[in-house]
């Protein structure tokens, strides 16, 4: 683990030239992956994140179904090669945490009544991670859901923001979220309802109300990229496929 900085800002600079309130570089790739139902690659930063999405499709094993709703699963992995030091494979507590907030951020927007008896799985693989591999996966998993046709209210965007040196940012990165004051990833619909929120360390109340101002605006920043890469992607498509080209909910496969 690299060294606590002496400061985290000078000059109005963070560590990596950002100023405050300013995101790292994302990159977003949609449909990379042929067998999956909808899937991303996001870079964001340093983080490299795949997301992977199978559904509706029939939940096994059935006494897991539910009469009236499609249930959906998360699993945020992280790769064994994805740090510095390697990771042990399998389950971890971060991980299992990670999976259900992540499982809880889309509960909300998907519109799970219309598939009952169905699962909507959401595989998160974390390639190389840099912080914000949490905020990363939500957002490549919103955006692999669009890609599979799964209806929903809205996309999801997320986005940490934290203390260092007294100040509030956005976007940390590896030391701010190591050794920083504090760490509060969000994730919202594109209207401001916030469907995911955890925090590490301490804020005050005046702080945590900035803090989640400029959650929004950098939420906001995501959401415009996300929007950006679907319309890019099916515009063209459907210029040269017609309807074709437009992502399809399967919603006979359960019963298939
Ligand atoms: P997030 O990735 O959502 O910010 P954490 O705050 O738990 O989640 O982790 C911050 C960063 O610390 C991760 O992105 C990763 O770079 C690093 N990290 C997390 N867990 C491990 C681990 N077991 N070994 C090495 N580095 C890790």
């Amino acid at each position: 683990m690299s060294e606590k900085p002496e400061h985290f800002i000078v000059d109005g600079k963070r560590l990596d030239g950002r100023s405050v309130d300013e995101l790292r570089p994302i990159k977003i790739e949609l449909s990379p992956l042929d067998r999956a139902d909808g899937s991303c690659y996001l870079e964001w930063g340093r983080n490299k994140i795949m997301a992977a999405v199978y559904g509706p499709r029939e939940l096994h094993p059935r006494h897991r179904q539910n009469m009236t709703k499609a249930v959906v699963q998360y699993r945020y992995n992280m790769a064994a090669f994805s740090v510095d030091d390697r990771i042990r494979p399998g389950h971890s507590r971060r991980s299992i945490e990670i999976s259900k907030v992540g499982r809880d951020a889309f509960e909300y927007v998907v519109f799970t009544k219309f598939f009952p008896k169905t699962a909507v799985d959401i595989f998160i693989e974390v390639l190389q991670a840099d912080a914000g591999t949490r905020t990363a996966g939500i957002n490549a998993a919103s955006l692999a859901l669009a890609d599979a046709g799964i209806p929903m209210r809205g996309l999801v965007s997320a986005c940490a923001v934290g203390k260092v040196d007294g100040e509030i940012v956005l976007d940390l990165m590896k030391e701010e979220d190591n050794f920083g004051e504090a760490d509060v990833p969000i994730a919202m619909t594109a209207g401001g309802k916030i469907t995911h929120l955890q925090m590490d360390g301490n804020l005050t109340k005046e702080e945590f109300y900035e803090a989640l101002k400029l959650a929004k605006i950098g939420c906001d920043k995501v959401y415009k990229l996300q929007r950006q890469a679907l319309i890019e992607k099916y515009n063209g498509e459907y210029a040269e496929n017609g309807e074709d080209a437009m992502p399809q909910a399967r919603i006979g496969d359960a019963d298939e």
